[in-house]
């Protein structure tokens, strides 16, 4: 099976181009189960991206982190095209050093970069309203789950670990900074009380503790974000993700 090949949900169908087989209304565009809505809406507040497009648009995850886009490209099923490198260490650090945002930028400092795309699906349409103002915003009715924290939480946050005392939950919220009562409002709805500083969100040790626990385990590639126990621990997850869930310097696929 190539890799754009995939079996429509609906007739069983294998198909090379699925979109084009909704597309034409041999068999309707599926309906996305609630953890798939979940899922996307979490990346969405994170590392994800719905790039403008004429017709039907698709949602991107671009990371560094393939061991976690692999576990998220299997989850998606159909609906998503394989994990595939995008841009190799060597060129992120070759155009940062062009546009001046990192003149020094050397490659080894940098990893590969992944991304993971959707097929094109008129549900994207809709969640392509986050960006009606001209740059991403969180949308006014946004309800967040464990599952939708855990997906915002391994891409923009992450946890404080200091010489002393106990790990604290940070999560960046540049983009939403002005609307900081709403952002702690989301959490104040599940029971927490953050606060909001230097453009993150920022809880307890206490309210760390208890935020893990509800939005449940760790996904693959990610445990270290999770690891309150011990701060060796932490850094040996962290070092492990680093290791073995990046590469670099892989020439791109042609
Ligand atoms: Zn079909």
């Amino acid at each position: 099976m190539n890799q754009d090949e995939a079996k429509c949900p609906a007739c069983g169908e294998l198909f090379s181009s699925l979109s084009m087989h909704w597309w034409h209304g041999t068999c309707p565009y599926p309906e996305f189960e609630q953890w798939r809505i979940e899922l996307i809406t979490g990346l969405l507040l994170g590392d994800g991206s719905i790039p403008t497009v004429e017709g039907n648009h698709s949602f991107r995850v671009p990371m560094i982190n393939r061991r976690f886009l692999n576990w998220y490209d299997n989850k998606m099923g159909y609906l998503t095209t394989g994990v595939r490198l995008v841009h190799t260490a060597d060129e992120l650090a070759a155009s940062n050093r062009e546009t001046g945002f990192s003149p020094n930028a050397r490659a080894e400092n940098y990893h590969d970069m992944y991304v993971v795309r959707t097929r094109t699906h008129p549900r994207f349409n809709e969640l392509r309203q986050w960006y009606d103002s001209g740059s991403k915003r969180f949308p006014e009715d946004l309800t967040l789950t464990p599952r939708i924290t855990r997906m915002w939480y391994l891409s923009d946050g992450y946890l404080d670990v200091g010489r002393w005392g106990r790990p604290r939950i940070e999560i960046k919220a540049r983009n939403e900074h002005d609307r900081s009562e709403f952002l702690l409002d989301l959490f104040r709805k599940q029971g927490f009380d953050p606060i909001f500083r230097r453009h993150e969100i920022r809880f307890t040790c206490d309210e760390t503790e208890d935020l893990v626990n509800w939005m449940g385990d760790a996904p693959p590639g990610f445990e270290y974000k999770w690891e309150l126990d011990s701060r060796e621990r932490y850094r040996e997850l962290k070092q492990q993700a680093y290791e073995e869930c990046t590469t670099h310097n892989v020439k791109p696929e042609s």
